[in-house]
């Protein structure tokens, strides 16, 4: 039976995977993008449950503005999206009771640390790392052929190279344990758990593992526009399918690619329904999941594949509750330290809160009702069994109540998930979720190559751009398609 041709099989329609179809598809190659699940965007998605929309992942989004993946890709393809921005992105309840608020104005937001953390170098620190978040993404678009694995990469990133990404390149050495140092700032307690806990959300590990170039552009994600999607993220995903359906490119949804086998210049892709043959693959899946599919990838690559003790996955909740007085609700997004742990999940010091925004009445069927998702990290799913999910949901409950954000007599519903759920969700190995940690042995150039195997198939995702999220997985996609372009389609 013949197979049925395309110039390019995108496996999975994360954010990674959808950029790069975009742009593949705005380039004229005829694209056909493979989903497992009945619905897009895997970690970046929304689904519908007894009467209201929970986000399957990722509830915050930054990456509109100058010099950011998302603008970049909406630009480049003039998909629309319909976006609040948020006054004040979150609100940070640290362990001695205090609340903070994370101002997206910097001077608001140092004068905000000056309080909570006491007025010592709080300034410097933070002018330094904004400075640094300010260059890492404004260079990281620049360098579109990152990191170089070729000469024509060192070309197009010497072209690019400035004197100041030179000087730089000396904070990928230094972590950010040394950064508190150099200001002085190690032995303020309160503030070194603060960075910590910021850095495990926004770079998946802690200070003394994550690079000064990448914890101090995760420590400032409040400092840039944050925005809310109505709706749920999964219209952030939808108008990106549109797009590429609009570009005559196909979308498979509950379609599983089994296998994927390179022929002398082409590539053989085997579904749960059939069987494709394309010029070009993108793998917008995670590294670990690759490998166990495609086993013509550069050897090397399994070098660079994290192990799952290396790796987290999540503990997540959904609840949908009735709230008395609504228009009191300032800020959607809530990082809560722990004064207890909660049951199993010992190692984890936060949960994060993320609220339905009070002016979206597309979350719910009942007026006067709202959602919230909350999420904690779990470490090492390959090993962690969470016996008692309930006990976990009640203990959440209980802070939540305690903190004032709802009252269980209002509860209407709950639901909650572990590495289990991730893993039928997604696919995604040991259920591991969030890409693969900032690690200080792993330098920004010694990421994951967006090339697979020195031919046709590329790469991206969040184990190609760690730890950064969703503006991470666009700029992933991004570059596989440029690397792609170069190699392959030169001037479009
Ligand atoms: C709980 C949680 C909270 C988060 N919070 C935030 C946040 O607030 N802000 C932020 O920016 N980021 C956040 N993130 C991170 C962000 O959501 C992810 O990093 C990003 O969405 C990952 O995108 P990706 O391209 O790597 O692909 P994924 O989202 O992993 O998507 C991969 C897709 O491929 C499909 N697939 C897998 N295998 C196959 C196969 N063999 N065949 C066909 N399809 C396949 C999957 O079903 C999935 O849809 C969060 C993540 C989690 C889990």
């Amino acid at each position: 039976m013949s197979q049925k041709k395309f110039d390019v099989v995108v496996v999975g329609t994360g954010m990674g995977a959808l950029s790069a179809a975009c742009l593949l598809a705005k380039a004229h190659l005829e694209v056909l993008v493979i989903e497992q699940n009945y619905l897009i965007g895997g970690c970046t998605s929304s689904y519908w449950r007894k009467g209201f929309v929970f986000e399957s992942g990722a509830t915050t989004l930054v990456g509109l503005g100058e010099n950011m993946p998302l603008q970049y890709l909406l630009d480049q393809t003039q998909v629309q999206i319909e976006a609040r921005h948020l006054e004040n992105p979150m609100q940070i309840h640290l362990k001695n009771g205090q609340t903070i608020t994370r101002h997206e104005n910097l001077e608001k937001w140092i004068s905000e640390a000056e309080n909570a953390f006491g007025k010592k170098n709080q300034r410097k620190f933070w002018e330094f790392c904004y400075e640094i978040s300010q260059f890492v993404w404004k260079t990281s678009l620049k360098q579109r052929n990152f990191p170089p694995a070729k000469l024509q990469d060192l070309w197009h990133c010497a072209k690019n190279t400035n004197l100041q990404q030179v000087y730089f390149a000396q904070y990928a050495f230094r972590n950010m344990d040394w950064l508190l140092a150099k200001f002085d700032l190690a032995h303020n307690q309160l503030f070194r758990d603060f960075v910590d806990q910021q850095l495990i959300i926004t770079a998946q590990n802690y200070s003394s593992e994550v690079n000064v170039l990448f914890g101090a552009t995760a420590l400032c994600y409040t400092n840039f526009p944050n925005y809310y999607v109505d709706g749920g993220l999964i219209n952030l995903v939808e108008p990106l399918a549109h797009f590429v359906r609009n570009q005559k490119g196909s979308l498979h949804l509950r379609e599983s690619v089994k296998k994927v086998v390179r022929k002398s210049d082409s590539y053989s892709i085997e579904t749960s329904k059939g069987n494709y043959e394309s010029k070009y693959v993108i793998f917008g899946i995670p590294l670990n999941n690759v490998l166990e599919i495609y086993e013509q990838a550069n050897p090397n690559l399994y070098k660079k594949m994290l192990p799952a003790a290396s790796l987290n996955s999540a503990f997540q909740m959904g609840i949908g509750f009735g709230l008395e007085a609504k228009e009191k609700i300032d800020c959607i997004h809530h990082q809560i330290h722990l004064e207890e742990p909660l049951p199993y999940l010992e190692e984890s010091k936060s949960i994060f809160l993320s609220l339905s925004h009070p002016a979206d009445s597309s979350r719910t069927d009942q007026p006067r009702q709202m959602v919230a998702s909350i999420s904690t990290h779990l470490h090492k799913p390959a090993e962690k069994v969470i016996a008692d999910k309930k006990w976990v949901e009640n203990s959440i409950l209980e802070i939540l109540e305690k903190k004032g954000f709802l009252e269980r007599k209002n509860v209407v519903y709950t639901h909650s998930s572990t590495q289990h759920s991730w893993e039928k969700w997604t696919n995604r190995a040991f259920g591991f979720v969030g890409g693969y940690p900032q690690f200080q042995k792993i330098k920004p150039w010694q990421m994951v190559e967006a090339r697979l195997d020195r031919h046709k198939a590329y790469l991206c995702g969040d184990t190609a751009y760690p730890g950064q999220g969703i503006a991470g997985a666009v700029l992933s996609g991004i570059i596989a398609f440029e690397k792609l372009k170069n190699d392959w389609l030169g001037k479009i």
